[in-house]
C-alpha cells in the first residue's frame, strides 16, 4: 500500500428534490450557497491536511421522473463525484423506470448510480423498484457508470440477485455507506461482505482504487 492515498470518504450532500412551486428559485439559490460553503470547508480541510485523507467534494442528485437530473450543470461540473439516485415515484411501472434509469446512467455527469432499487429491508420495509436490470446494468458498464453497493443496514441495495446481474454485465462498483452521522462509515464492512458474497472483483470497485485512479475516472466521465 505504501504511499497510496485513498480517496474515501467522499463528502456527499443530498440534493433534495424540488417540491411544489412557490419561491423555488430563491430556495434553490439558498441551497446553492449552502453547498458552496460546504465545499469551501472541504477545500480548507484538504489544504490543512489535518484529516490525513483527501476529502472529495460531491453530491447525490435526484433522478427526476424523466431520467434528467435535478441539478444545474454548472453546479455539477467542478465536483469530483456525482451520485444519482431515485428518491421519488419508486413505484413507476418497469418500462418507465427502465427508461428513467437508462437516461440517468448514460448522463456524462453521473459517476455512480445510487441505491438502484430504493428498497428498505428494515422496519416496515419497502419493496424494490421494478426495472430491466440487464439493460440498465449493461448501460452502466458501457458508460463506465459505477453501480453503488449501498451498505446502509436499511438498504443493502442492490439485492444479491441483482448484484449478480451487474457483475455479469461487467459493471464498476462503488461501496458506499450512505452515512448520515459519525460512526456510520463503519457500515462499509456490510458492503464489502456483500461484494465478496456476490463475486465482485476488487479491481472493479472504484472505492478500492488509489485516489489518482479514482479522480482520473471521474474526470474522464466529465460533466
Ligand atoms: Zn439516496
Amino acid at each position: 500500500m505504501g504511499g497510496r492515498r485513498r480517496a474515501r470518504p467522499a463528502a456527499r450532500r443530498h440534493h433534495p428534490g424540488a417540491r411544489g412551486a412557490g419561491p423555488l428559485r430563491r430556495r434553490r439559490r439558498h441551497r446553492r450557497l449552502n453547498r458552496r460553503a460546504q465545499w469551501a470547508l472541504v477545500a480548507d480541510c484538504n489544504d490543512a491536511g489535518e484529516a490525513g485523507v483527501r476529502v472529495l467534494d460531491g453530491i447525490e442528485v435526484d433522478i427526476l421522473e424523466d431520467g434528467g437530473l435535478d441539478a444545474d450543470r454548472d453546479l455539477l461540473a467542478p465536483l469530483a463525484v456525482v451520485v444519482a439516485s431515485v428518491h421519488s415515484k419508486l413505484r413507476m411501472d418497469a418500462p418507465a423506470m427502465t427508461a428513467r434509469l437508462l437516461r440517468a446512467v448514460r448522463d456524462p455527469a453521473v459517476d455512480i448510480l445510487g441505491h438502484c432499487t430504493g428498497r428498505m429491508v428494515t422496519g416496515r420495509g419497502r419493496p424494490p423498484s421494478s426495472f430491466d436490470a440487464r439493460r440498465v446494468f449493461a448501460a452502466c458498464a458501457e458508460a463506465g457508470t459505477a453501480v453503488e453497493i449501498n451498505a446502509r443496514p436499511e438498504r443493502l441495495d442492490p439485492p444479491d440477485e441483482l448484484l449478480a446481474v451487474a457483475v455479469d454485465a461487467g459493471c464498476l462498483f462503488s461501496i458506499d455507506t450512505d452515512a448520515h452521522a459519525p460512526g456510520q462509515l463503519d457500515w462499509a464492512a456490510n458492503g464489502v461482505r456483500k461484494a465478496v458474497a456476490c463475486g465482485v472483483d476488487p479491481e472493479r470497485v472504484v472505492t478500492n482504487w488509489p485516489l489518482e485512479r479514482l479522480l482520473a475516472w471521474t474526470r474522464a466521465k466529465g460533466a
